[in-house]
C-alpha cells in the first residue's frame, strides 16, 4: 500500500488525541472528527500509571499532568446515616496508593491537556461523526453524518467501546464487546453538598449490592458522583440510550440509604452522565486494509484494574510510532502494531478477568501491584 498521509481519527478521546498528537509530530496529515459537539466535559478521575506516564513524559506534559492531578488527601466510608466507620489517607478507592508515582487525573482535564497539546496543528471537528467507510487499493472513502464526503488514506477508530467506527468496518458491537461482570456504574457531576475538599466518601450496601461514592477537589466546584449497583445476571442496556440508563440506575437504587434518594436526583439531571459496566473490547485483528482501531475502540481492558488509559495512551504512541517507522507500508506498520501491543493488551485484560473473579474484599485497591511493564521504543 502506498505511503499514508492523510489521515482520519474517530473520536477525540485519551487515545485519539494522543495518536494525534504522535501523528502530528511524525509528519502526517491529521483531521480528528469527535461526534459530542464540544469537549466532551465531566467523566471521574482516570489514572495514568507505568508506560502511560512515559508516554506523558516524551510528550513534555508529565509536569502539566502533576499540576492538573486530583490531589486527593483520602477517603471516607459512611453508613447508611453517614456516620464514617472507616477512613484512610493513605489510600483512596479511585486511585489507590497516595503516595505511588501515579497521576489521577479528571478525564476532562487530561483531555483538555491532550486538546492544548495539539496546539491547532491538527483539524480537529466537533458535533459529527462517520457514517460509511468504502475502501480501495489507494484510499478510504468515507462519508459523515453532516461534512461533506472525503477520502482519506487510513482511518482510525478511537471512538471508545461502542466505537462507530469499529461497528461500520468490522461488525456489530456484539461480536466484540464482552460483559464479563456484573457491576454497572454511572459517573455525573452535581452540586458539592457534601462539602468535600480533596476527599471522597463511599457508601456501599450490601444487600442488594449497591452504592455511591462522591468525590469533592475544591469546596467552591462541583463535586463527581459514582452510583452504582450489582446484578446477578449480566443487564442487558443499549450503549447509546442515556435516559434508559438513567432510568435503569434510579429504578436499582430505589429506596437506599445514606444520600443515595439527592444523588439520584442531581443524576436524573445531569448533562455529563457517562454509564459504564464491566466490559472488554476482544477481537483477533484490529486492522483491516486502511481501517485500524486503537484504545478502548480495539481493546478496552475494563475499568475494574485502573489500567484503561494506560493502555490506551501506550496503544496510540505504538500505533503512530509504527506506522512513522513503516511510512512506505501502510500494512507493515499496521501488523508492527498489532504484533508490539497484543501481549501486552491480552495480559491486562486477563488480570481484569482474574480481578473480578477475586472475592470482594473491604481493603482499598492496589493499582499499581497490577501496573505491567512495558518498554517504549523511540521511533522517529
Ligand atoms: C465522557 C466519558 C467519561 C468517562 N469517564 C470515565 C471514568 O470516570 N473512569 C474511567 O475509568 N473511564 C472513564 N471513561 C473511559 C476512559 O476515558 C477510557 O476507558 C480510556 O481513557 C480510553 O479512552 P479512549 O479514548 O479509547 O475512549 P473514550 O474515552 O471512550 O473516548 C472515545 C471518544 O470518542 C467519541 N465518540 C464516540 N463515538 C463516536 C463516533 N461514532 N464518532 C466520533 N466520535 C465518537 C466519544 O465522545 C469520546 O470522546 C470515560 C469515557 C467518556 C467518553
Amino acid at each position: 500500500m502506498n505511503r499514508p498521509q492523510r489521515v482520519l481519527i474517530s473520536g477525540a478521546g485519551i487515545s485519539g488525541l494522543t495518536t494525534a498528537y504522535w501523528l502530528d509530530r511524525y509528519g502526517f496529515r491529521v483531521t480528528v472528527i469527535e461526534k459530542a459537539p464540544a469537549p466532551r466535559p465531566g467523566g471521574h478521575a482516570l489514572d495514568v500509571r507505568g508506560p502511560g506516564l512515559e508516554v506523558a513524559a516524551r510528550m513534555g506534559l508529565l509536569g502539566t499532568l502533576h499540576d492538573r492531578s486530583t490531589k486527593l488527601t483520602g477517603i471516607s466510608m459512611v453508613d447508611a446515616d453517614g456516620q464514617e466507620i472507616f477512613r484512610s489517607t493513605e489510600s483512596t478507592l479511585t486511585g489507590g496508593q497516595l503516595d505511588s508515582p501515579d497521576v489521577e487525573i479528571m478525564r476532562d482535564d487530561l483531555c483538555q491537556i491532550l486538546h492544548e497539546a495539539l496546539d491547532d496543528r491538527i483539524e480537529l471537528v466537533f458535533g459529527d461523526s462517520v457514517t460509511a467507510l468504502t475502501q480501495d487499493e489507494n484510499g478510504v472513502d468515507v462519508t459523515f453524518a453532516t461534512g461533506a464526503p472525503r477520502r482519506f488514506d487510513l482511518v482510525i477508530g478511537a471512538d471508545g467501546v461502542g466505537s462507530g467506527a469499529r461497528q461500520i468496518a468490522f461488525g456489530p458491537h456484539e461480536r466484540f464487546v464482552h460483559a464479563f461482570g456484573t457491576v454497572y456504574v454511572a459517573t455525573f457531576s452535581m452540586p458539592n453538598f457534601l462539602d468535600l475538599d480533596r476527599w471522597e466518601v463511599l457508601y456501599q450496601q450490601e444487600d442488594p449490592y449497591l452504592g455511591a461514592m462522591v468525590m469533592g477537589l475544591d469546596r467552591d466546584a462541583a463535586a463527581r458522583a459514582y452510583l452504582g449497583f450489582g446484578a446477578p445476571e449480566a443487564v442487558d442496556y443499549d450503549l447509546r440510550d442515556i435516559d434508559a440508563q438513567k432510568r435503569l440506575l434510579a429504578d436499582r437504587l430505589a429506596g437506599a440509604g445514606w444520600e443515595i434518594p439527592r444523588i439520584v436526583d442531581h443524576m436524573l439531571t445531569a448533562g455529563d452522565f457517562h454509564f459504564y459496566s464491566l466490559s472488554q473490547v476482544r477481537m483477533d485483528a484490529w486492522s483491516r486494509g486502511r481501517i485500524t482501531l486503537t484504545g478502548d475502540a480495539g481493546y478496552a481492558v475494563s475499568l475494574g484494574t485502573g489500567q484503561a488509559t494506560t493502555v490506551a495512551m501506550t496503544g496510540a504512541y505504538v500505533l503512530a510510532g509504527e506506522l512513522a517507522a513503516h511510512r512506505d507500508d501502510l500494512a507493515a506498520g499496521l501488523a508492527a502494531y498489532e504484533s508490539a501491543l497484543r501481549d501486552y493488551v491480552i495480559r491486562n485484560q486477563e488480570i481484569a478477568l482474574e480481578q473480578d473473579s477475586k472475592p470482594q474484599n473491604d481493603g482499598l485497591p492496589d493499582y499499581g501491584s497490577l501496573t505491567l511493564p512495558f518498554t517504549l521504543k523511540a521511533y522517529s
